[in-house]
């Protein structure tokens, strides 16, 4: 299908964008400097944000979610984003949770959690990278072990967003050893639980703000009813929430170069050299305009992905393709954006050298870009 119809009228993802873009530039932005020179995680914000139902965007209403569209998911992503890419990560880990909840969890499951972790009660993590499973996650190790009353779960994770402080973690592990990926379940975990340890935080170039760990588990004992969704196929409802997993990081990657533009635009105004604004040169006018094409070019695969989502049509490879273009532009235009602020663009607190940091982490995790395009050829090549 060529053209893809969104399911709302134009005004209704104008509202969305209109709130989310005055809420990131009003409470977020101001902040963002320093979330990221102290790696603060901003609960105060989060909290700003579960009350203005950013959290469980796609969740229905009944549990606490707002309702809103792949679309409109992909409209708050990149202006939370143009705020700071920190807290729009947090948005799309809650999402990817909430996604994998309301798809596959039981009533009692939904009940029990969904409404707290739209509220920001909770704090999750999403727990599938291993020291020998990043790309390959069918070489995962970490282990569920059937047992008289539930599962003894044992492994480790490694670089998972939130470990430090998570409440509870979605764990993705081998139920079935002879089976490959056909042999791996989903459980919901306590991280709080005995036998569950937390490593300590990593430090990171970019996305400071967001607090990334390892975990261990060690015997520990789960009860029957943390099993989500079926058993052994745990790989394959983690690979289906991943499209719209890797909307939302398209979306994010958008709202950092998005960003950029907006700084270079205001600096190219405003700097003056050999007696002119630097905006009056052709040089830095041809960069300009290269970023702003980019830059809707990407919009518009990132759109188009979400809207197919939307429309329940095939979407594996827009998808893939909306996360990689629109993550390389982020890092590519970040470093134009550098490059137009001059010395001042490599000096701590400028926004461009936080921005080019921030932008390099959407090129590897939610699938890094090689296995993006890895994922495209293949549906090209069917
Ligand atoms: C800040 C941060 C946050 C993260 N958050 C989470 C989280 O919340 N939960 C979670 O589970 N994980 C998380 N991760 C892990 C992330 O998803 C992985 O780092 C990512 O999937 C890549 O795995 P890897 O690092 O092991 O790289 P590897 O898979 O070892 O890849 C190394 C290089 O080889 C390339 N490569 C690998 N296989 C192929 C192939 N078949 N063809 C071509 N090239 C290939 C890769 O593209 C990459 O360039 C996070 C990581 C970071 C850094």
């Amino acid at each position: 299908m060529l053209i893809q119809i969104p399911k709302n009228s134009l005004d209704t993802y104008e509202q969305i964008r209109e709130m989310t873009a005055a809420f990131a530039r009003e409470q977020v932005r101001p902040q963002a400097e320093r979330l990221d020179r102290e790696e603060e995680f901003p609960v105060e914000i989060f909290k700003q944000m579960a009350g203005l139902g950013l959290f469980g965007i796609t969740t229905e209403e009944k549990f606490g979610g707002a309702g809103v569209d792949c679309y409109g998911y992909a409209i708050i992503m990149e202006e939370l984003s143009r705020g700071y890419s920190a807290v729009a990560d947090q948005c799309g880990l809650v999402e990817l949770i909430c996604t994998l909840l309301s798809r596959y969890g039981s009533d009692e499951q939904k009940a029990l959690y969904l409404r707290r972790i739209t509220a920001f009660d909770l704090r999750v993590a999403y727990c599938l990278t291993e020291a020998e499973a990043g790309s390959d996650l069918a070489g995962l190790k970490t282990t569920a072990v059937k047992t008289g009353s539930g599962w003894s779960l044992t492994g480790s994770k490694l670089w998972i967003n939130n470990a430090p402080f998570a409440d509870i973690g979605l764990v993705l592990a081998r139920t079935d050893p002879e089976q490959g990926h056909r042999g791996m379940s989903v459980f919901i975990v306590d991280l709080h639980g005995k036998g569950v340890t937390r490593g300590p935080k990593e430090h990171k170039m970019g996305q400071r703000a967001s607090q990334v760990g390892p975990l261990f588990f060690d015997h520990v004992q789960l009860p029957e009813d943390a099993l989500l969704g079926e058993m052994n196929r745990g790989f394959y409802m983690i690979m289906s929430v991943l499209e719209k997993g890797r909307v939302g990081i398209g979306a994010l990657a958008l709202g950092i170069a998005q960003a950029g533009l907006d700084a270079a635009l205001d600096y190219a105004k405003t700097r003056k050299q050999f007696g002119s604004h630097i905006a009056e040169f052709q040089g830095v006018q041809w960069m300009l305009a290269q970023m702003a094409m980019e830059i809707c070019a990407a919009r518009g695969l990132v759109h188009k992905a979400a809207i197919m989502l939307d429309n329940d049509t095939p979407a594996t490879g827009a998808c893939s393709m909306a996360k990689c273009f629109a993550s390389d532009v982020a890092v590519r235009q970040t470093a134009e954006a550098v490059q137009i602020f001059g010395g001042s663009g490599y000096i701590q607190g400028y926004e461009v050298e936080r921005l080019y940091r921030d932008a390099k982490i959407t090129q590897i995790y939610e699938g890094t870009n090689q296995i993006q395009r890895t994922i495209i050829a293949r549906q090209l090549l069917r």
